[in-house]
């Protein structure tokens, strides 16, 4: 596969055209942002780190019935996917209270949630991802009735496959975030699912082993991805 011209760079990945017109690279990087790219960083390795732990968890889903946009990792950073026109929503599944709903409705961080939350945030780094419900995402013509009702459905599937999989790895999976996009008339997961787009405490001493780590100035952030990817693979 011939990798060809760069159409995008976000703020964690490039991606590249290759000579198949439906098939793309996805590069990992190791620059880290926070706060809508306010705080600025890098966290060597990360790149790396992310493409492979991001290649574990779609094989798994993918092997659990749920379509993704993987196809195979190329090497330490990058990876071939399917094309996708992205759904502008990013879906958080939240399982402890964190981060963001914490501060939303002002609960302390930690408490276990009596049923998994489903939050939809429309992408637009300008707004700040605002908080939306389905109803925003319908009429503003973000996804129709029927992939909503699908993502839905996938979200709460991929996070009862993640749970299960982190917890036998002694890690409780927080929350996290998803992207969905368009292909051939199908709807898969996109973008990444890593320790910059999920939150993992250690089951028993409740450390964080993610993105928290650079966004709070909380030291140990290579390490903590170094952690997970452990974990994942041993
Ligand atoms: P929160 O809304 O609490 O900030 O984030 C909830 C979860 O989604 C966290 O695991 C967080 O890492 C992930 N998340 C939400 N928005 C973004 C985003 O714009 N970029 C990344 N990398 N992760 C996000």
């Amino acid at each position: 596969m011939q990798k060809g011209k760069q159409i995008y760079e976000g703020k964690a990945k490039k991606v590249y055209q290759t000579d198949s017109a439906d098939i793309l690279i996805q590069e990992f990087k190791d620059d880290a942002t926070a706060f809508d790219a306010t705080k600025r960083g890098t966290i060597r390795g990360k790149g790396v780190i992310n493409n492979t732990i991001s290649k574990i968890l779609f094989e798994l889903l993918e092997s659990k019935g749920i379509e993704t946009h993987f196809i195979k990792q190329l090497d330490e950073r990058q990876m071939l996917i399917k094309s996708v026109e992205i759904i502008p929503l990013e879906v958080t599944m939240r399982n402890i209270v964190a981060g963001g709903m914490s501060k939303l409705l002002g609960i302390d961080e930690g408490l276990v949630l009596k049923e998994p939350v489903l939050e939809y945030h429309y992408k637009n780094d300008a707004l700040h991802d605002p908080l939306i419900n389905e109803y925003h995402a319908k009429a503003l013509g973000l996804a129709t009735d029927e992939e909503l009702d699908f993502i839905e459905r996938r979200s709460f599937e991929i996070n009862n496959i993640l749970k299960a999989f982190f917890e036998h790895k002694n890690l409780i999976l927080v929350d996290f975030k998803l992207e969905f996009g368009r292909h051939k008339g199908r709807v898969l997961l996109a973008d990444e699912i890593s320790p910059d787009t999920c939150r993992f405490w250690d089951k028993e001493t409740r450390e964080k082993l993610d993105k928290d780590r650079f966004r709070r100035d909380m030291g140990n952030v290579e390490e903590a991805y170094q952690e997970v990817l452990k974990r994942l693979t041993r």
